[in-house]
């Protein structure tokens, strides 16, 4: 693997962070910021950030319970305008956000420009649009007797989210949210904790009152569980490993009773039967399916599940295009392999990878970590020949790390692919119409493509969920709102 040269004009030293936590439309400074953010691309310290205990979860609870009341007041299509105002001035300040975006995570700065940031945009238009339009229903009992089934906010959502996509993750969850007239309180990853922050600060320029949006930062088990176990919050929401989503329905639990929505690990399949097609377009589909964001991705086709006949040549096609991939600096135009987001995450990958080859697994390609200039990187790896009882089928290794099934009976290619523990995605690519629905209802996934793989822009209108220890819950279209409301029975007699 050769670096990819830095190109264009940034210097990450020069990309200036937010301080402090962003509570009720103000930054709060918090005395000593134990915390150290590091840029995976060089490995070098950008900044730090404090830790919120559970005095400033609670400062943040009590805002967001302040700018719930004067947000649920306002009329729904005036929390619609300012959001689309809000999303005009994420378009205004693409750049800010593309490079906060950028420079401590895995995300390159070409990609936050042209797709994370827009994305943002969009999604806050997107459930602006929808804050006039949560109808409730009337039944009628008789002529003298009516229900009406009112749709509510909860009140304040805690939001809890990964590194991997930190600023479109958190909007995913706060932009229904607020459509649905709750306020919020997110807490990023430690790792990444400064986009969503620099997305709130806007969120106030808009003018939606003070405390509808509060930032905390901090580790998962002070910040994240101090937020999960407060009484004032109503309902939380998390993005994050099925570990972390175990233990947080356990202290919501415990804690007074809480609903959660959980979108958690993947281990996604992609199956390709002898009838697929064009295999330079599939093995384009797969490369990109286990090597975006290098691989650090919850849906992350990360198991080919591919009919004997055609394996040898895709995985050839696959191999030669994972070589031909540059790892380098997010800020780099030419870097198209991410850097792993942290030392401890890069570890995990090999060795996950080694316990897989010393199980069997034959390496087609890759499988050697690599440091370059400070940065972690992991080589586009493909293992073959992979059984179900080995590590690199059983576990989420969240790296550029294909796992190749091989079938010789395409009645075998259902039962291989679904997985015992997760089920977030699957793909499946055959020309064979009824081969493809018979497929999609047999994979056991939240979500099937077929004849690609990946959601694109307009699936925002469609319900993104897992199966098994996936999760629990949907986001993205109208049932990522729903879930933000609860229903009250009114009877009425007269
Ligand atoms: P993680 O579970 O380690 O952390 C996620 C968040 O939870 C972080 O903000 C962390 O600080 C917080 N946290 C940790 N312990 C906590 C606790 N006890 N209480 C409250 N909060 C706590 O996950 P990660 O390593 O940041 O992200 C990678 C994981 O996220 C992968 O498993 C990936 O599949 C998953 N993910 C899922 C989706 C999806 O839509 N299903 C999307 C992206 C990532």
């Amino acid at each position: 693997m050769t670096l990819a040269t830095a190109t264009g004009d940034i210097s990450p030293d020069q990309i200036i962070v937010p301080s402090g936590h962003w509570i009720g439309g103000r930054t709060l400074e918090d005395g000593v910021a134990p915390l150290s953010v590091l840029r995976p691309s060089d490995g070098c310290l950008h900044g730090a950030v404090a830790e919120a205990g559970a005095a400033v979860v609670d400062a943040a609870v009590k805002a967001a319970q302040a700018g719930q009341a004067a947000w649920a007041a306002m009329r729904p299509r005036q929390r619609g305008d300012l959001m689309r105002r809000w999303a005009d001035l994420v378009d205004r300040d693409r750049e800010r956000l593309a490079r906060l975006e950028s420079v401590v995570s895995s995300r390159a700065l070409h990609e936050t420009r042209a797709n994370d940031v827009p994305a943002v945009a969009e999604w806050l238009r997107f459930y602006g649009e929808y804050a006039d339009k949560l109808e409730g229903t009337v039944t009628a009992s008789g002529d003298d007797r009516l229900s009406l089934i009112l749709r509510e906010p909860y009140g304040v959502v805690g939001i809890i989210t990964p590194w991997n996509f930190p600023l479109f993750l958190a909007t995913w969850k706060l932009a229904p949210a607020i459509a649905a007239g709750n306020a919020v309180v997110v807490k990023a990853s430690e790792l990444t904790p400064w986009s969503v922050q620099g997305l709130a600060e806007l969120a106030t320029e808009a003018g939606l009152p003070h405390g509808v949006i509060n930032v905390v930062h901090g580790t998962g088990p002070v910040t994240g569980r101090a937020l999960v176990q407060h009484p004032g919050v109503a309902y939380v929401t998390f993005t994050g490993s099925t570990a972390t989503g175990a233990r947080i329905m356990s202290d919501a639990a415990s804690s007074g009773i809480k609903p959660v929505a959980l979108e958690l690990g993947g281990k996604s399949a992609t199956v390709v039967h002898a009838d697929c097609g064009d295999l330079d377009a599939v093995a384009d589909h797969v490369t990109w399916g286990i090597t975006r964001n290098a691989g650090q991705l919850c849906y992350a086709g990360s198991r080919l599940v591919v009919d004997e006949r055609v394996a040898d040549e895709l995985v050839h096609k696959v191999v030669q295009r994972m070589q031909r991939l540059t790892p380098g600096p997010t800020w780099s135009d030419s870097t198209s392999l991410a850097p792993i987001i942290s030392e401890r995450q890069w570890s995990r990958i090999d060795s996950l990878v080694q316990r897989t080859v010393d199980e069997g697994a034959r390496v087609q390609c890759g499988a050697t970590p690599q440091r370059l200039q400070g940065g972690c990187f992991y080589p586009g790896t493909v293992l073959d020949d992979v059984r179900t009882d080995m590590t690199g089928f059983r576990e989420e290794i969240f790296g550029p790390v294909l796992c190749v099934q091989r079938f010789t009976d395409p009645e075998q290619a259902l039962g291989l692919a679904n997985h015992p523990v997760y089920g977030l995605s699957a793909a499946v690519f055959t020309r064979d119409i009824q081969r493809a629905l018979a497929s999609a209802r047999g994979l056991k996934a939240g979500t099937v493509w077929v004849n690609r793989w990946g959601r694109t822009p307009e699936m925002m209108s469609s319900p993104f969920g897992g199966y098994g220890q996936s999760g629990i819950g949907k986001e993205s279209g109208r049932p990522g709102i729903d879930g933000f409301l609860r229903s009250k029975t009114v009877w009425v007699d007269f």
